[in-house]
């Protein structure tokens, strides 16, 4: 399967800093995207180890049989590891954390590990799928039947996470394991980007862009910054195609599709 992508970050239009980093390295297939927390500019300083710790342990040619849930697994432990031993060396970087959502690619094999409310979206046949779940407050409400997803998108407690990097001796990451099909676009995304932006929206930004990997990640911005910008917003667009597939015609207006037409 061959790989095209792309990755974007922007502090959006209310923030001071951008907290959030990101990770793209198509030559070994690995995407990262991390949204940092903390006072003053400590969030950034989670989020930049944690990318840091990731490229060093994961940015390199694995064997084919790699044990890729080991490797990542090991990998978010030594960022966790690291972000603790800089917050108690710094006062002002106490209580830092950062979510991280990774990606690794092998073909058309994918991992996703994450750790927080940074998320991973798969679009494939006109529809959109939200491939991880949300570690948040809101979330466990909506798992418990407390609140409706429409609810916990509108909640002001929806910032909290449950789960972080920085916050815990042991760390807990849910990991998926897929097989991408020709056509599949994966998106990491902050949570800047779905605070934002409905999936359905999302979707539709996909489909207008042709798959074209950059303007979908500009356009996925752009619409998250005309929405409000309430956030940092980083996004990672990954297309599967076969090898020789010929790139749809055209300048993506003319080949815009609706869902149910693919
Ligand atoms: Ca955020």
């Amino acid at each position: 399967m061959k790989l095209a992508g792309t990755g974007l970050s922007d502090r959006g239009r209310m923030r001071p800093h951008n907290e959030d980093a990101l990770l793209v390295d198509l030559d070994n297939g690995v995407f990262a995207v991390a949204d940092g927390m903390g006072g003053h500019a400590a969030g950034e300083v989670a989020s930049g180890i944690a990318i840091e710790a990731l490229t060093e342990r994961l940015s390199h040619p694995r064997s084919p049989d790699a044990d890729v849930p080991g490797m990542l697994r090991a990998a978010l432990d030594e960022s966790n590891r690291r972000i603790a031993v800089r917050s108690d060396e710094n006062p002002e970087c106490r209580h830092m954390g950062t979510t991280v959502v990774v990606a690794v690619v092998d073909d058309d094999r994918y991992w996703i590990a994450h750790v927080g409310d940074s998320r991973a979206y798969l679009v494939r046949n006109g529809a959109i799928h939200q491939l991880t779940s949300d570690h948040s407050f809101v979330n466990e409400l909506v798992r418990l039947g407390m609140l409706s997803r429409e609810q916990a998108a509108r909640d002001p407690r929806r910032n909290v996470v449950t789960r972080a990097l920085g916050s815990a001796t042991v760390v807990a990451p849910d990991i998926i394991e897929g097989k991408a099909r020709e056509g599949d676009v994966l998106i990491l995304c902050s949570d800047g980007l779905n605070t934002m932006l409905g999936d359905e929206r999302i979707l539709e930004i996909v489909h207008g862009a042709a798959r074209d990997p950059e303007r979908t990640a500009t356009d996925l911005v752009e619409a998250a910054n005309t929405a409000g910008g309430e956030d940092n917003i980083t996004v990672v667009v990954l297309g599967f195609d076969e090898p020789g597939a010929v790139p749809p015609a055209g300048d993506g207006e003319s080949s815009r599709t609706t869902p149910n037409e693919t």
